[in-house]
């Protein structure tokens, strides 16, 4: 498989998986999350199919497209390492969904990064809340769900609070 190839599988496997939370979570209360916003595209679809939702985005360096660039109060900058836990105290375990595309070109270390984050990410789920990952998590109380039909195994990871 090329690189296009598993570029083009994770692009719509985010898409799909996104999607599928977007609907599952509908008429919830409580915030969402983007962990790492990149050039702004998830962030940009996000918005675009939830306007009703407060989109808080995640970030250490604010270098997206223009046209997806979150508004300054909506932006939380720093490490997630520091910024998740500051979060927790400042909204309690209130978010709906959440997807984080945090990872980059080496997978031993996006691993490990995820191993770190995991226990950051979890208590913030309200029940019922969904969270969407390009990575495997390692969480000890989410359920790890079915792909809905257009993600490709692998690509992307999706997991509720029941
Ligand atoms: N989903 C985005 C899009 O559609 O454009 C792409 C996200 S990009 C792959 C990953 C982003 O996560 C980068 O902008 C990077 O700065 C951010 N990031 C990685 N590690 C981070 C960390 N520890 N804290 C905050 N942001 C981080």
């Amino acid at each position: 498989m090329s690189r296009l190839d598993v570029f083009i599988n994770r692009m719509v496997s985010q898409r799909a998986c996104l999607d599928f939370a977007i609907e599952q979570t509908r008429g919830m209360a409580g915030p969402v999350f983007e962990l790492g916003l990149g050039n702004g595209r998830t962030f940009d679809h996000m918005r675009e199919r939830m306007p009703e939702r407060d989109v808080y985005v995640f970030e250490r360096k604010v270098e997206s497209n223009p046209a997806s660039t979150p508004e300054p109060e909506m932006t939380i900058l720093g490490d997630v390492r520091e910024t998740l836990p500051q979060s927790l105290e400042r909204f309690g375990p209130t978010a709906h969904l959440i997807h984080a595309d945090l990872g980059g070109h080496n997978l031993e270390k996006n691993v490990q990064f995820a191993r770190e984050i995991s226990p950051l990410i979890e208590p913030m789920l309200a029940v019922g809340g969904i969270f969407v990952s390009s990575d495997r998590m390692f969480f000890t109380s989410l359920t790890e769900l079915p792909l809905p039909a257009d993600a490709i195994e692998g690509r992307c990871f999706i997991y509720r609070r029941d």
